[in-house]
């Protein structure tokens, strides 16, 4: 789909996968005019899909582009590409089980533009691909590392949207984590370098008896979808959930840790390095909490429990 700045976007239409043009000087090269968004399509048993409250996914993209200076697709018109991309790739969402297929919808300030300014033409397109776990550690612990010199974001900044910028920032300390075996990087907010934001590309929840807190939504980290979704199954499940400033001393006498987001679903932390401190959680690094919240939220994607909630939209 295309559209010019402050125009509407018009439809679309399906394209086999392959290299994409781009003039040199386009907005999302030069001036990084660009968000993405990922969700992922589950196949059930009866071989329909299951797509997890893409409506959401179509809002952020909306919140970022209005952050970003761009124009957006509606609700509307984002929700019915993705299905028509997801029918269209029907072959390549794995069986049940087996993983799932993740979808990539992007948005770009495609056209040409020299000086600095928003760029006078948009492009908006939806790759997929099979996936399955996204740590090596497939569904096992994860081992965290506390930055508390680099960071993805700012008070004012972007860091609450879903804008590519932020993920180039995220690479160097992400790098540097994993040469040195950790699975990935958690990150501090930058002016008191004492509050958890979260991981590079997920959400991060602290589990403390009946008590489980993550940081509040305040600009600097991204309004997972998931974290959002594991608040309500927590609740549900008599949970007390909290959304506040946590600080990461928290960490030391947490029973649990764990981390939420499309890719990664539910990952359970087996331990986070702060300062060169290790701190481990429960045996293997599995709570019980955060398995619980997995089992759920799992079963109700792939369609294996009644959606009360009515988050599935189901394909066939
Ligand atoms: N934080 C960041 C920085 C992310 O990239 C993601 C993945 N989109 C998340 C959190 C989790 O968001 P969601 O649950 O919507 O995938």
């Amino acid at each position: 789909m295309k559209c010019s700045q402050g125009g509407k976007f018009s439809k679309g239409e399906l394209q086999r996968f392959g290299n994409i043009e781009l003039n040199p000087s386009a907005g999302v090269l030069n001036y990084g005019q660009g968000l993405f968004e990922g969700l992922k399509a589950y196949r059930k048993e009866d071989g329909n899909i299951l797509l997890f409250r893409p409506e959401e996914n179509a809002l952020r993209m909306r919140q970022g582009a209005e952050r970003m200076c761009m124009p957006a697709p509606t609700v509307d018109q984002f929700v019915e590409a993705v299905k028509e991309t997801v029918l269209a790739n029907k072959r390549w969402v794995p069986p049940p089980g087996k993983g799932s297929l993740y979808i990539r919808p992007l948005l770009m300030g495609s056209g040409a533009v020299l000086g600095l300014a928003p760029a006078p033409e948009y492009s908006f397109l939806i790759y997929v691909s099979p996936v399955g776990n996204y740590f090596k550690e497939g569904v096992a612990p994860i081992n965290l590392i506390v930055e508390h010199e680099l960071h993805r974001a700012t008070p004012g900044g972007t860091g609450g949207v879903k804008t590519i910028g932020n993920y180039a920032a995220v690479l160097k300390a992400q790098s540097a984590a994993k040469a040195k075996g950790y699975s990935d990087v958690l990150y501090l907010d930058c002016v008191h370098k004492k509050y958890l934001e979260e991981v590079s590309s997920c959400n991060i929840f602290v589990v403390k008896g009946n008590v489980i807190s993550t940081p509040a939504i305040k600009g600097t980290i991204l309004p997972g979808i998931t974290r959002k979704s594991i608040i309500d199954v927590a609740r549900s499940q008599g949970f007390q959930v909290e959304e506040r400033f946590v600080p990461v001393d928290e960490l030391l006498d947490a029973d649990e840790v764990f981390c939420t987001g499309t890719a990664v679903v539910v990952s359970p932390v087996g331990s986070i390095t702060y300062k060169g401190k290790r701190v481990s959680y429960g045996v293997d690094g599995f709570g019980a909490v955060a398995q619980q919240l997995y089992s759920v939220l799992t079963r109700l994607q792939m369609g294996l429990i009644d959606d009360k909630m009515n988050w599935t939209v189901e394909l066939s």
